[in-house]
């Protein structure tokens, strides 16, 4: 069984590919009114559906609501820029059924509540006529997007991809992204006084090594010449699975059924196992789906008949374990090798080191006597291989550290440098802990904003 597998069914919306990443330009003037943000792909009576809607997935409490930061028009800006035309015609086609004959429109406010919790709790339910439901309740969720774009200065650049960051030799300092339409191939400018480079761990790496100048003759913000290296990825894969033959009558509703996250238990308080650090568990509970047939034994009428029916409940449990900064480890720029856009390829060199490979076997035997505990009527080693990538939290390429001779990164992920460039996605990381990273960046990330913003006030970025 592999995680992937179990994350499949999680469903997600097709988004083109430069989205959400660098896919916002700041503008200096400020655009006040909302209205002016309107991007046109909604009719107006669409728009006013997505704004009733919009107010009953977000309403106002304590804190704004959806329609006070401009999700609506937020919403008509992405549906028109970043979707795939099958998922635009998707939303419309939903728009268009659920206020047939203006049912929506004509109904109370309690009736327009239950009917969008039932169109809600269907699409939930993988009822494949309300995905676009989900659809457009996952984009409204981005909550930070909509707020940034109601304040007037975030622009939506689709299609582009950054291939470099502009250094001006006379100003001794970074001023803009270089980056490349695209769809026409055609390279574009952009300035600004402040930039915050994340495309993700490797592509804002790969991005520091493309942009090569006098000054950064081996990447840019690389006078360490660490940018590139201690690539790291959560050494997971192995663990243990039970089946358990109760609560027969139960399947999922809602988000039924729950997980379960077993934290750190190694190596806490003192050095009571054999290696340095440790690692989690993820614990994915379900039912078995009807594939169980493939991988079980059985033949005949009864065993037949059973695979269409709910399997027993199960549980998997997949260890996550930290994975040690290693300076050999690392992704450098192909001599010869190009993409589409003319840019040279990144290679990726990386083994797991001694460290992690001891904690295979004891992740596996922690996992078998904890679903052993629970009296399943059956419980299977998970021997998957760990390999590097496997895991996808790769980071640690242009890590944060207090020595610019060994460090990219100050501890608000300033370049040591070049002040007025920020990175805060996993490249910053100069250690995995176990946890999944991305709330960590996240937390990085408004971190270094609040700092860049100071920092811009007093004068000392310019
Ligand atoms: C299947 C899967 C499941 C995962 N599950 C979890 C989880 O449960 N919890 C967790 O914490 N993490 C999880 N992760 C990891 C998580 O997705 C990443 O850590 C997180 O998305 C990193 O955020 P980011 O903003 O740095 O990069 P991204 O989310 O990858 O965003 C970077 C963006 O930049 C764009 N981009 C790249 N290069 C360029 C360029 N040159 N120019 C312009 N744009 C560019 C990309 O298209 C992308 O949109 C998972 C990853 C995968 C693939």
């Amino acid at each position: 069984m592999k995680r992937r597998d179990v994350l499949k069914g999680m469903g997600a919306i097709a988004l083109y590919s430069s989205f959400p990443g660098v896919l916002a330009e700041f503008v200096s003037s400020c655009k006040s009114k909302a209205q002016t943000l309107r991007a046109g792909f909604f009719a107006d009576d669409e728009f006013a559906l997505i704004e009733e809607i919009t107010d009953i997935i977000l309403p106002k409490t304590s804190t704004p609501g959806g329609l006070e930061t401009q999700v609506p028009y937020f919403l008509d800006l992405v549906v028109k820029n970043c979707l795939a035309p099958a998922d635009q015609q998707s939303i419309q086609k939903g728009l268009k059924q659920l206020n047939a004959d203006g049912k929506f429109s004509s109904l109370s406010k309690k009736e327009k509540i239950t009917l969008v919790d039932k169109t809600d709790a269907a699409a939930f339910n993988n009822d494949a006529d309300k995905a676009w439901f989900m659809a457009l309740k996952r984009l409204a969720l981005i909550g930070h997007l909509p707020a940034a774009y109601a304040t007037g200065n975030l622009t939506l650049r689709p299609f582009s991809t950054v291939e470099s960051v502009i250094w001006d030799s006379k100003k001794n300092k970074a001023t803009g992204v270089r980056i490349i339409d695209t769809e026409t191939m055609k390279t574009y400018e952009y300035f600004a006084p402040v930039i915050f480079l994340n495309a993700s761990a490797l592509a804002t790496t790969k991005i520091l090594l493309q942009s090569t100048s006098d000054r950064f003759p081996e990447g840019f913000a690389n006078d360490s010449g660490v940018v590139g290296h201690y690539l790291m990825d959560h050494y997971s894969g192995p663990g243990a699975a039970a089946q358990f033959d109760i609560l027969k009558d139960q399947y999922y509703f809602g988000q039924r059924s729950t997980s379960v996250y077993v934290p750190r238990f190694q190596n806490l308080q003192k050095k009571d196992r054999p290696f340095n650090r440790g690692y989690a568990y993820e614990v994915y509970v379900s039912r078995a789906e009807w594939t169980r047939g493939y991988h079980a034994p059985g033949t005949g009428e009864e065993w037949k008949d059973s695979l269409s029916a709910p399997g027993p409940w199960q549980a998997s449990m997949f260890a996550f374990g930290e994975c040690l900064p290693n300076y050999k480890n690392r992704v450098y720029l192909d001599k010869e090798k190009k993409d589409k856009w003319g840019l040279p390829v990144l290679n990726v060199e990386m083994e797991y080191g001694d460290n992690e490979k001891s904690m295979r076997a004891p992740m596996i035997s922690d996992a078998m006597e904890m679903l052993q505990s629970g009296g399943p009527v059956g419980v299977s080693e998970i021997t998957d291989a760990s390999v590097p990538g496997m895991t996808i939290h790769e980071m640690g390429t242009a890590r944060m550290g207090s020595d610019p001779k060994t460090s990219v990164l100050n501890r608000f992920n300033q370049c040591h440098s070049a002040p007025n460039v920020f990175i805060t996605d996993g490249a910053c990381m100069d250690s995995t802990a176990c946890q999944n990273p991305s709330l960590t960046y996240m937390a990085l990330t408004a971190r270094a904003c609040d700092y860049a913003v100071n920092e811009l006030k007093k004068g000392n970025i310019k």
